[in-house]
């Protein structure tokens, strides 16, 4: 009866000290993450200094190594790992005037990849696409674009968005402004379609008519937002202009007040560069063979400087890191973090980490994905993994209850078939999941916009999301089994009738932007 009685006393101090233990592993992460926040700092480094990460850029480079001297300084090896090539091109400056009937200096820039206009710039008038009969007719009017800048953006005819209509609105007028608006919109694509070209290829035609620029507004439906994505254009060079200002120009020029401007377009061409993915690990004790992997791509369109996508993804990470390696130097398995490039032009980045490492993909036992802006991670899915309710909800449990009342899960959930870097693991059979955000407007303000800047950071949430990927990673690591990657059998699909498959693995572009 003692001897009984004094085993289960034992049995139950030690696991008393190993819940200690291990409380006292994430207590001391979450302490350091409150007290000793380093996301503000990282976030000014990689935004304000580095700016922008556009693929191939000197400044994708520089943010690469960027990574890896934190990472260095922390105490954990990281290294840049080759994947491919890409175009090499340096942003430079745009300036953008009207010069007539007054002056005004308008707000837009350059599309990625642009052509340089030189320092002197070009000047000419700006005209728009005509309303055409046909395509004969169009061709015919295509003379007119030889010496013009020429507008091929939609007009917008309001530049508030549609919630600022909702709240002031009359309904009436609310009502008849979203129809006015389909009209016209009908209305321009019927044009586009009757020219013979669509949106595309019509800016080839224009520039081989002799056009010395192409405008666009891509507009974001939000004040002042627009997305900022590559140009099509082979010599002449592709500006953005803000709604405000391209609804301005396009009513001067419909008026016949014939108005000009004067475009500076600076860039570089600098070849061919290098494609990485940067990657660090704390190596693994017990089982250094298995992997915990948090994931963020590193790369952003060049618009504004990515701060919510993705380089709160990529400082939540970052933070968790270093939280981990702190409190947690020896963990039981391999924790790596991968910051992957080019994920912007098609996940090229992880996808090639995924394709060049399958004896890793096969002893992963948890991928951790953020990707979708500042906001608090308010949903989690188990990815079409059969057993992940089993360990996810472990894992969360172990975080604090102000984080994860915030997080609804669905459990088996479903494979992503793309959108983000876990996608490309999810293809390969690894359990991948992604910590999906609350969206604090992200698409129509933040996400490949010139709005996407560190003013839009909300840290008490980026903080709640490195406390939560930290504990994760630390719970993951010391789970007592390997995970089960059995996979659910897939519904049939509601619209084609057929059964869903698993998501394929796909190959990245090893050489991009060099047609
Ligand atoms: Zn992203």
């Amino acid at each position: 009866m003692k001897r009984l009685f004094l085993g289960a006393f034992l049995l139950c101090a030690t696991l008393t000290v190993t819940a200690q233990e291990k409380n006292a592993v994430i207590e001391n992460m979450i302490k350091e993450a409150t007290e000793n926040s380093q996301l503000e700092h990282l976030g000014h480094e990689l935004l304000d200094v580095i700016g922008p990460r556009l693929v191939g850029t000197p400044e994708m480079k520089q943010a690469h190594d960027w990574a890896v001297a934190t990472y260095e300084k922390w105490g954990i090896p990281a290294e840049n790992q080759q994947y491919g090539e890409w175009k090499a091109w340096q942003r430079g400056i745009s300036h953008i005037d009207m010069v007539s009937p007054r002056v005004q200096s308008l707000n837009g820039m350059q599309l990625a990849w642009s052509p340089s206009t030189g320092p002197k710039g070009v000047t000419a008038e700006v005209i728009t696409l005509p309303t055409v009969k046909d395509s004969m007719a169009f061709k015919n009017w295509l003379k007119n674009a030889k010496g013009k800048f020429v507008m091929i953006s939609e007009y917008q005819i309001t530049g508030r968005p549609d919630y600022n209509w909702e709240e002031f609105a009359t309904p009436e007028s609310f009502e008849k402004m979203k129809k006015d608006r389909d009209s016209l919109s009908s209305e321009f694509r019927e044009n586009m379609r009757r020219t013979g070209y669509n949106s595309r290829t019509i800016i080839e035609a224009l520039e081989s008519a002799g056009a010395v620029g192409i405008v666009s507004s891509n507009w974001s439906k939000g004040f002042g937002a627009n997305k900022i994505f590559s140009s099509r254009t082979k010599k002449i060079p592709t500006i953005d202009l803000e709604l405000e200002d391209y609804g301005m120009l396009y009513r001067l020029v419909e008026y016949g007040d014939k108005p000009q401007i004067k475009v500076v377009a600076e860039s570089k061409d600098l070849g061919v560069a290098p494609t990485f993915n940067t990657v660090a690990q704390i190596k693994g004790t017990e089982k250094p063979d298995e992997y915990v992997i948090l994931s963020a791509h590193f790369d952003s369109w060049d618009g504004a400087t990515g701060a919510t996508d993705n380089g709160t993804g990529t400082i939540v990470m970052m933070e968790a890191m270093r939280l981990l390696k702190k409190f947690y130097p020896n963990p039981k398995r391999t924790i790596l973090v991968g910051h992957w490039g080019s994920e912007e032009q098609g996940l090229n980045g992880s996808r090639a980490f995924v394709e060049d490492h399958p004896e890793m993909i096969k002893n992963i036992q948890a991928v951790f994905n953020q990707d979708n802006g500042t906001g608090r991670v308010v949903t989690m899915n188990g990815a079409g993994f059969l057993h992940s309710y089993d360990y996810l909800t472990r894992w969360l449990s172990a975080a604090p209850k102000e984080i994860t009342k915030h997080i609804e899960t669905s459990f088996p959930g479903s494979p992503s078939g793309g959108g983000s870097d876990n996608a490309s693991f999810v293809a390969a059979g690894a359990p991948a999941f992604n910590l999906s955000s609350l969206n604090w407007s992200y698409w129509n303000y933040t996400w490949h916009t010139n709005r996407d800047t560190y003013d839009k950071i909300v840290f008490d949430d980026v903080r709640s999301n490195a406390i939560l990927t930290a504990i994760l990673a630390y719970m993951a690591s010391e789970d007592d089994a390997k995970v089960s990657t059995e996979r659910i059998i897939l519904p049939v699909s509601d619209r084609t009738g057929k059964q869903l498959e698993w998501p394929t693995q796909r190959s990245p572009e090893r050489k991009g932007g060099l047609d």
